[in-house]
Formats: C-alpha cells, structure tokens, sequence
C-alpha cells in the first residue's frame, strides 16, 4: 500500500520497519484509510476524491479534487527535496496505488492525518523546484472545487524553504498542525501531548511513557495481507496501558493514544518533560521478500554504533519517520556537549541495557524471540540522554506467523503481560535503590 510505495520511493532502501513489497499487489489506499482502530475520519470533513498530475520536469501542477474549497498552506523542505501541503482535515477517497508514482517534479507523494483537524500531502520531488502558487477553487463549470499546487524547476543554489498560503477564510495558524517544526515555524515547537494533564504534581509514582510508533499519514511496514504496523502496534500499546495502569503503581503516559503522527522529537520530548522512568518505543518490523524471512522480538537500546548492518538499517528507516511525514529535518538540533549530560547518559545508558535484557527474559517465556534479542543502533527516539529507553520490534508483518501473533488478542494478552512484569522488575528496583532506608 502507500506507505510501502512511499517508503520505497523515499527510503531507496531496503529491508527494516520502511519495507517494500515491490512485486505484491497494492491494498487499496481506502483500506488504509478505514485500517486505523479509532478512525479520525467522520463523515462531515471534506472529501478529496481524485488527483491529476500535468507537466513536465520544468513544470509540474498537481490537482486534488474535492467536494468543496478548503484552505490551503505549501512549503517547500530540503534534504530531501520536498513539498507538504497542509489542509485542514479530510477525507481521502483516492484511488487504489495513488502517489506511489508522480509525473515531472513530483516522483511520488503520500497523504493523511498529521493532527485531529489538520490532513497533510507530501510530495517527493526529482529535483529543486519552487512553488509557483498553491491555491483552492470553488467548483465552476462542471469542474468540482480544487486544489491547485503549481511548481517550477530551479538550480540547486536557488532553493529555498518557501512558504505559500491561500487562506480564502478562517487564520492559518490554526490550519498549521502544530506540533510539526516546518520551514518557518519556530522548532521550539509546543507540546500539545499529553504533558499538561500528566503533570499532576500530586501524583508521585514513576512515569512509564509508552510509544507506538508512527501514526497518521506514516503508516510504517505493511503486510502483504495490508495490517499496518501503526495499529498493531497501536493495539498492542493500548493493551500494555491498560495492564500497567491496573497495577495503579505507575502513572502511564502515551505518545499517542489514536492514529496521529507524532514527529520523533515530540516522543523523546514527552519522555523528558514528564521525567519519565521508563520509555517503551513499540514498533513491528518487515522483511522485503528478497531479502529471505525472519522472525521473532528484538529489542533495540540506543548505541553509536550500531550491534550489526541490519539494526544499522533498521534504525535509518525508523529514523526516516519525519521525513515521511514532512517535517523539516534541517533544524536539527545540534549535539549539546556538555559533561554532565555526558555523565547523566551514560548511566542512562545502563539502566536501558539492564531493562533490555530484563524484557528479553520475561517475554522469552511467551513470545518468540528473535535469534539475536538484543541489538542497539541510533535510534532517535531513544536519544532523551536522562530517561532509559527501548525500542521493541514486536515481530516481522512479512512473517505469516509473527503475523498471525500480532493480530491474536491472546498472543498481545500474554505478551502485554510479559512486559508490564519486566517493566514491574525494573522499576520496583529503582524505587528501591532511589530511596534508601533513611535511618
Ligand atoms: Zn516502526
């Protein structure tokens, strides 16, 4: 399906969480769309239902037809070449395979929700290329209202990151999602999830911070069979949750709790500002079938270098997520040097390592592990240098049988209970040795 084309497209890559299936038939782009277990699309938001493409490699215009005129804001993203439409929600009722190929500027674009209220198209681009005028129609003369993106080649030197709005009504502030840093918007960005009301300072338990990954317009890997690996793995944190929640020991915090993308700063940033301690990444990884069949677990701590070539790709392609989502990725920020954090992430660093291998054992016991459990590459959203993180690979959706265990509510069951014990073991211990007896 799209994100599989789209990753393809994007990535150039192989293998890992942004796989392809080049040769299997494409799921229908609605069936995405439906796929997500809490949809966010109702039926009074505006429904896009075709798109034409025309031009060349000077010239390109894109249309997206709708069923009536919506605002609309363009900004061009370098590194790669890039362009992002943001509207406000809608509906996508596109044909079965669109984006997954372009015509003239455009090589490949991808589509869907980046935030309650705001849909987002990202178009992968040949080359440099500037936005000419990006605009919105009324319907007249038998044509229905329409979204018209026009752009123009130009030289390397001359790009810029350029932003052109059309807002015919209503303000632009709140057609731009905001939590994505993009082109102009400051990248101190504000966090809108889930970190007031988890602030409660009353509440003295630790902080689990559970991650499911990708979201919203990046659907992750994809099964032959069309699971996406954002509501698997969106499922799957539910379930974890609920089960830590239960216990009433920890105070639980979710990256995201329906199907929106959250950029990988946003993550590492939730984990920080609740002081997390504990940040459990959930993800599902996918072989190409080229590339032979694998299965089972693996847990990912944070390295430099990564344990081998295929956590290596593995974390390139996870790392990959804003991109897919458009973000800018040319603020990132720089490298803080500074001794104490040094200090602070080296310990961290071991306390992620000990809750790795405490989770290996306990999910051993009920979930088929991989041959090699334990792995560590650079992961970016394990990067917050004072919370120990993981990140876990539940499985491989190319494996018919991981699959079939991702999608069985006893196989999650019992695997959500292996890990709420690991996390359980882990913390119970840091309370421990946190508080010596003051006497
Ligand atoms: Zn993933």
């Amino acid at each position: 399906m799209l994100s599989r084309v789209h990753h393809s497209v994007l990535l150039g890559i192989t293998g890992a969480c942004a796989v392809l299936w080049m040769c299997a038939p494409l799921p229908s782009a609605r069936a995405v769309e439906t796929q997500s277990p809490r949809p966010s699309v109702a039926e009074d938001f505006p429904i896009a239902s075709g798109v034409r493409i025309a031009g060349d490699d000077k010239q390109t215009r894109f249309i997206l037809d709708l069923d009536h005129k919506i605002d609309v804001r363009a900004f061009t993203l370098n590194n790669p070449y890039r362009v992002v439409l943001d509207i406000p929600q809608v509906t996508f009722n596109l044909p079965t395979g669109v984006g997954g190929s372009g015509r003239g500027l455009i090589r490949a674009f991808r589509y869907g929700l980046v935030m309650p209220g705001g849909s987002r198209m990202v178009f992968d681009l040949t080359g440099p290329a500037k936005i000419e005028k990006a605009y919105a129609m009324e319907a007249a003369n038998d044509q229905p209202a329409r979204l018209v993106l026009e752009l123009s080649a130009v030289e390397p030197s001359a790009f810029k990151a350029s932003s052109v709005s059309s807002a015919g009504s209503g303000d632009l502030n709140q057609l731009r999602p905001a939590i994505l840093a993009d082109a102009d918007a400051n990248p101190a960005v504000p966090d809108t999830t889930g970190m007031t009301k988890a602030m409660t300072p009353t509440d003295s338990r630790l902080v689990v911070v559970i991650d499911p990954g990708h979201g919203g317009i990046d659907n992750g890997t994809q099964a032959p069979s069309g699971e996406a690996e954002k509501s698997l793995v969106l499922d799957f944190a539910l379930a974890l949750r609920d089960r830590i929640e239960k216990s009433g020991k920890y105070r639980v915090v979710m990256t995201r709790s329906d199907d929106t993308f959250i950029p990988l700063g946003d993550r590492v940033k939730i984990a920080r500002n609740n002081m997390a301690a504990l940040f459990v990444s959930i993800h599902a990884d996918a072989l190409p079938k080229k590339e032979g069949d694998a299965q089972g677990a693996t847990i990912y701590t944070l390295s430099d270098k990564a344990s081998d070539a295929e956590a290596e790709k593995l974390a390139e392609a996870e790392n990959k997520a804003d991109a897919i989502a458009g973000v800018n990725l040319t603020e990132e920020p720089a490298d803080v040097a500074d001794i104490l954090i040094d200090l602070t992430q080296r310990e961290t660093r071991t306390f992620s390592n000990r809750f790795a291998r405490m989770l290996a054992n306990e999910m051993k016991s009920v979930a088929r592990m991989h041959k090699h459990p334990l792995k560590s590459a650079g992961f970016r959203v394990l990067k917050a240098h004072d919370v120990p993180s993981v990140l876990v690979e539940l499985g491989y959706v190319s494996n018919r049988d991981d699959l079939q265990h991702l999608v069985s509510e006893s196989w999650r069951s019992r695997t959500v209970g292996s890990v709420a014990q690991a996390v359980d073991a882990f913390l119970g211990k840091r309370v421990v040795s946190a508080n010596p007896p003051s006497n």
